[in-house]
């Protein structure tokens, strides 16, 4: 988390209804009902959720600022290439850059099953990667 902001909100995005409590909030149930928020800070782009219903508010603590995601997603995205490319590519087999297996076989089954265990692990580092930077 951010040490060095001192955090100023401002809204901008969507206004929804309601959800549910936000994690990490101190729970106040006065806050449910009405709508909820990202707040973005000015300063260093740090993110918290705010419910508010009728002047009550509840809301949750300030998440990491946009240059630590940014770094986890970077972080994310090299173990993802790196686990791609630690696939080696068969006869019959390989991994594209997204992780997606290209095959004629039918059926995994036809693979190693170490080989295809590493396809999976490098296919979900991509998820991973993928929504890490969705979440800048
Ligand atoms: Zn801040």
């Amino acid at each position: 988390m951010s040490t060095n902001c001192r955090h100023v909100a401002w809204s901008e995005g969507d206004v929804y209804g309601f959800a549910g409590p936000i994690f990490g909030a101190e729970e106040d149930r006065r806050a449910h009902g009405g709508v909820s928020w990202t707040d973005t800070c000015r300063g260093c782009g740090a993110r918290r959720g705010v419910n508010a219903n009728q002047g009550w508010r509840e809301e949750g603590p300030w998440g990491p600022s946009r240059s630590e995601r940014e770094g986890d997603a970077a972080r994310r995205e090299a173990a993802a290439r790196e686990a791609v490319a630690s696939v080696p590519p068969l006869q019959t087999a390989s991994l594209d850059s997204e992780g997606y297996v290209i095959t004629s076989s039918k059926t995994l089954d036809d693979l190693p099953a170490s080989w295809v265990e590493a396809a999976k692990r490098a296919r979900r580092a991509v998820l991973v990667a993928t929504a890490a930077r969705r979440n800048v």
